[in-house]
């Protein structure tokens, strides 16, 4: 393909670089093409939905990115070997490289469920323990680390540019560092590249002995392998910045250069709940799964793209407990929004696609100027630092106008209508996958709401269709005043009815409570 073909089609960027802390021009190595590196999961129990809220972020990042023309490699790793994965898998008797597969593969498939795609490549500590060790003994041979009774540290000293990411000074370091004095390093400071074996552990032979990487070196190791020593992108949550993130760059400058690795930082915010961070060591996490059940995995989705995905966004829920403290219902109050956001986007799409089925196909031609702009508004909004909550709004324009001439449509042409829905239809659909929504099929996603919504509001499904069935009766018998009193029977159930073409559909109301 001729590249300059290529580029042409590409829209540029600018983003926020957390390295230069400024809205910068995004200038790839390769135009129109972006190596993009994520920090994984560390697969030690089941993901909460603060994992969820990265695996979004970044996820509507390369996909915005596909929208805007550009190809990208995903890189996003797997932290199977860590201290955390092998106390659990002490603590459950298992074995640590079992555990690690068993959450990694749920990791996947909750995210999945999240509309997350899966990564180009998804490399794993425990298959690159040789480039691990390559690294580790480039560091040693250029003067930047030191092996100590079996272990290897990175020496802060020899880096220093150490903290230019995270704006840590290095004395506030040795301040944080004194607590645990190791008089084998050279300073405090010094952080560890591999760790000697200890019974119960994980271990791979090395020129230092039998032992295990640390937590940090497998980034450096797994960016050169699958990016090179230059790349694009990289991102990771805000709480991995200090000192993930900065290590990562003295490992990785302090084997190849100063002009070397990451080329642009994103960050995003984190979730919390009254204030502080989920997570399982804080007992507030949330799991992927509970949530996913009780207001389906697109309304958690919608919900992450409604914010920035800088922003840090407090979740909202709320636990009822009986008399013995028991939790009785947990209600997620925002998801349920986000999810009569979706049923509205849904409904339309579905209203679209059911006059469009009518009617035979639609012709080509011109469509309402009005139903041009979304492509644009979502382009420029994404070109600017991912601005999802923009894009969102535009599409909530998009949607209003294609209600209005659904709903009316009188005085405009029969086939400038019909096209124009057609174009709105596709569109919105083209945009919500650059957000990762909108993906179900329209009557899949209703139906499954409907099923939802009657197990948590308890409705009679039995006692709702003979009600319907005696409404059907009554209107053959032209028994009005009865087919009224039904209706208003089934509002005190919670279901509304809709009189279509095709007969009566039933939907169960939300309790926006
Ligand atoms: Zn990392």
């Amino acid at each position: 393909m001729d590249s300059s073909a290529t580029t042409d089609r590409v829209t540029p960027v600018r983003l926020y670089d957390s390295f230069r802390r400024d809205k910068v021009a995004f200038e790839p190595l390769e135009p129109g093409k972006v190596g993009m590196y994520v920090c994984g999961p560390t697969p030690y129990a089941a993901a909460h939905i603060g994992h969820a809220y990265s695996a979004v972020g970044f996820d509507t990042i390369r996909r915005s990115l596909t929208f805007l023309g550009y190809q990208v490699r995903y890189v996003r790793n797997v932290t199977d070997v860590e201290d955390k994965i092998i106390k659990r898998a002490n603590e459950l008797g298992e074995d640590p490289m079992a555990l690690a597969a068993r959450y990694a593969a749920d990791y996947n498939r909750d995210m999945a469920r999240f509309g997350v795609l899966p990564p180009d490549v998804e490399p794993k500590v425990s298959t690159h323990i040789a480039e691990i060790i390559a690294l580790i003994e480039r560091l040693i041979g250029n003067g930047a680390a030191y092996p100590v009774d079996g272990d290897v540290y990175f020496e802060i000293a020899k880096f220093p540019s150490y903290g230019a990411l995270s704006g840590m000074k290095l004395d506030e370091l040795l301040e944080g560092a004194r607590v645990e004095v190791d008089e084998r390093k050279r300073s405090p400071a010094d952080f560890a590249l591999w760790k000697a074996a200890k019974p119960g552990e994980p271990a791979w032979d090395s020129p230092w002995g039998k032992g295990r990487p640390g937590w940090h070196i497998e980034c450096s190791a797994m960016t050169t392998a699958h990016l090179g020593e230059r790349f694009d992108l990289h991102g990771g949550g805000k709480d991995l910045i200090f000192p993930h993130h900065e290590n990562e760059i003295a490992q990785s400058q302090g084997a190849f250069g100063t002009d070397t690795f990451a080329r642009y930082w994103l960050h995003n915010g984190l979730l919390t709940s009254d204030g502080k961070k989920f997570g399982k060591s804080l007992g507030n996490a949330i799991d992927c799964t509970e949530v996913a059940n009780a207001v389906g995995a697109e309304a958690l989705r919608l919900f992450f793209v409604t914010h920035h995905f800088r922003s840090t966004i407090d979740f909202d829920f709320k636990v009822t407990r009986d008399a013995d403290d028991r939790v009785v219902e947990v209600r997620f109050l925002s998801l349920e929004a986000a999810d009569r956001k979706l049923e509205y986007f849904y409904t339309t799409l579905n209203r679209i696609d059911e006059l469009l089925a009518q009617g035979g196909p639609v012709s080509e031609g011109a469509v309402l100027p009005a139903a041009e702009v979304l492509v644009p508004a979502a382009r420029e909004a994404l070109a600017d630092d991912f601005n999802t909550p923009i894009v969102m709004a535009a599409l909530h324009e998009a949607a209003q106008l294609a209600n209005r001439l659904l709903d009316e449509g009188k005085g405009i042409d029969k086939q400038v209508r019909r096209r124009t829905l057609a174009r709105l239809a596709k569109d919105l659909r083209a945009v919500g996958d650059a957000l990762g929504v909108f993906a179900a099929d329209p009557k899949t996603y209703l139906a499954e709401r409907r099923t939802r919504l009657v197990a948590r509001r308890k409705v009679d499904v039995a006692a709702v269709e003979r009600l319907l069935a005696e409404r059907v009766a009554a209107r053959q018998a032209k028994d009005f005043t009865r087919g009224d009193a039904i209706r208003a029977e089934l509002a005190q159930l919670g279901v509304a009815l809709h009189d279509t073409p095709r007969g009566t559909d039933w939907s169960v109301q939300d309790d926006a409570s």
